[in-house]
């Protein structure tokens, strides 16, 4: 087994990826550190590579630090019996570090790019080894560097482990603002927050669920809060995203409920595993994604989803649904179903391609490479179209509050589809099949004169008709009013009932 002793020179960065990364080589880390008397820093570390068929291997590794930017490091392979012997050294004042790594090679240089799952950083981490000064080292154009964090001892992994939390946490009385993007000032009389798997097992053991009102909230995007939510509000925090394995060209990824979609989109395109790039930019988490089958620019997440994992809240079992279960259908699934407020999903794996082949069926989509004369677009130039596009016609959460899409497009059968195409020879209208027709229901707003209208705290964006925004200060009464005002007069004019898309949670 191997054994190293040598000076490690390390620059480190906070970096964010913006392309495609060459020939990435990607493992899942998971260390622990243990107590130490000596003034070194000592960890075990189990390192799995993502390819099919690899063992996990352990390491050793005890650290003494010389200057800011070097230590004197020894490591050494360690077999899994002395792995889980040291383990019981660990040190309880820090918790396990879990990340993926990432290495590549550019310019001749490598690079090890660190993504972290637990505890949270905003950033990845890249570390450049035997890099003296940073004018010696050439940063990749995928990659945007934040901020130069060489020797600052909060992004030493050390560190970091005292900042994993491991504890499921119940506070009360907590303003609900933060977490919902309409921005409404609303507060839950108690909220609980799942760091982990062992979280979720805890809180469905512990009844809690089933004593009171609760409702799971993810990013908080397709929600609109009354003043008091009195009950218990759930909200998902876990993080991980894990190459399971690579078959027939396909790359089988599970992501946690907890991650960001967008950043969970950005990684997999980094990767090179795709079929996530027409959903780039969606707000929301992983695990809110299949509830209502995602879906933007000619893709939806059902395309893309393979089973996913859940618990039951009554029965406190739980149970891997494949996909072909969940009856997704158009902004519609199970969990809005049959399941509805029945189970937690903490977990969520995907079918992704290991080649690429853009879908550009959305016209605007397809427009955008037909101007800049691109006939064959990358995957990453395809997710920066669609932020673009979504940029320009959506308004930016931390700016405007909104729920993004307020109503869904309503479907009707063909006949009376034609009787209002008649009426309305301008009238936007997809086929469904051959009996069904879908209305564009941004259209039909926009022609009830709703679009740009303000109405004192709320109002309908000035760009989009479909998407309902918040003035500021706006209260969940009054989105509710506006947004029942908008169906009645819609339902008058043309005879159509909108439904949200957004969720009441009162
Ligand atoms: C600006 C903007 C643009 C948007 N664009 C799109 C778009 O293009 N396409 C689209 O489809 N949507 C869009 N949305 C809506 C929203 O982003 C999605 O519905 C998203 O999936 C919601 O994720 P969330 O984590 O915020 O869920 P939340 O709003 O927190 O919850 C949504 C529902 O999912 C349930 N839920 C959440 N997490 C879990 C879990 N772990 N287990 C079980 N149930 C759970 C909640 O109880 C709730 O019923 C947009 C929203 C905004 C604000």
């Amino acid at each position: 087994m191997d054994v190293k002793n040598q000076i490690e020179i390390e620059r480190k960065y906070l970096v964010d990826v913006v392309g495609e990364i060459p020939n990435p080589r990607i493992s899942d880390i998971c260390q622990t550190y243990l107590v130490s008397d000596d003034g070194s820093v000592r960890r075990v570390r189990c390192r799995q590579e993502a390819l099919q068929g690899a063992e996990p291997r352990y390491y050793y590794t005890a650290k003494r630090r010389l200057a800011y930017d070097r230590s004197y490091e020894h490591e050494e392979e360690i077999s899994e019996s002395r792995y889980r012997q040291l383990l019981a050294e660990a040190d309880p004042s820090r918790g396990m570090v879990r990340k993926q790594r990432i290495v590549f090679y550019y310019e001749n240089q490598c690079f090890e790019l660190d993504c972290f799952f637990a505890p949270v950083v905003d950033h990845l981490l890249l570390e450049i080894e035997g890099a003296e000064t940073a004018e010696s080292v050439i940063m990749p154009p995928f990659l945007r560097v934040v901020a130069d964090v060489t020797g600052l001892p909060d992004y030493s992994n050390s560190r970091l482990a005292r900042r994993v939390v491991n504890e499921m946490t119940v506070q009360h009385n907590v303003s609900l603002r933060p977490y919902n993007t309409f921005g409404i000032d609303a507060c839950a009389d108690s909220f609980v927050t799942l760091h982990n798997e062992a979280n979720f097992r805890e809180l469905i053991q512990s009844g809690m669920l089933r004593q009171k009102p609760f409702f799971i909230l993810g990013g908080g995007s397709n929600v609109v809060f009354a003043d008091r939510y009195r009950g218990l509000v759930v909200h998902p925090h876990n993080k991980g995203i894990h190459l399971l394995e690579k078959r027939d060209g396909y790359c089988y990824v599970e992501a946690c409920a907890g991650e960001v979609w967008a950043d969970f989109v950005r990684y997999c395109i980094a990767c090179g595993w795709h079929g996530l790039e027409n959903l780039a930019a969606i707000p929301g988490t992983v695990g809110a994604a299949p509830v209502q089958n995602v879906g933007a620019y000619g893709r939806e997440a059902k395309d893309v989803i393979s089973r996913v994992h859940l618990f039951y809240i009554e029965s406190g079992t739980e149970e891997w649904m494949d996909a072909a279960d969940c009856d997704f259908d158009y902004r519609w699934s199970v969990f809005k179903g049959r399941l509805k407020g029945k189970c937690l999903i903490d977990r969520v794996v995907f079918r992704l391609s290991e080649s690429f082949e853009p879908c550009l069926t959305y016209k605007a989509l397809a427009n955008a490479f037909e101007e800049q004369g691109i006939s064959h677009p990358s995957a990453s130039q395809v997710a920066n179209a669609v932020t673009a596009i979504r940029d320009a016609k959506l308004p930016n959460p931390s700016v405007i509050g909104s729920a993004g899409s307020f109503f869904k497009n309503p479907v009707v059968d063909s006949h009376q589809a034609h009787s209002l195409l008649q009426q309305y020879p301008d009238m936007v209208v997809f086929p469904v099949d051959e009996n069904h027709y879908k209305l564009a229901a941004g259209w039909l707003i926009d022609h009830c004169g709703w679009k740009g209208r303000n109405c004192g705290t709320v109002g309908v964006y000035p760009k989009q008709a479909l998407v309902l925004v918040n003035n500021g200060d706006a209260t969940g009464a009054d989105v509710k009013a506006l947004a029942h005002a908008i169906i009645d007069d819609v339902y008058s004019h043309f005879g159509v009932t909108l439904e949200c898309e957004a969720i009441f949670v009162e």
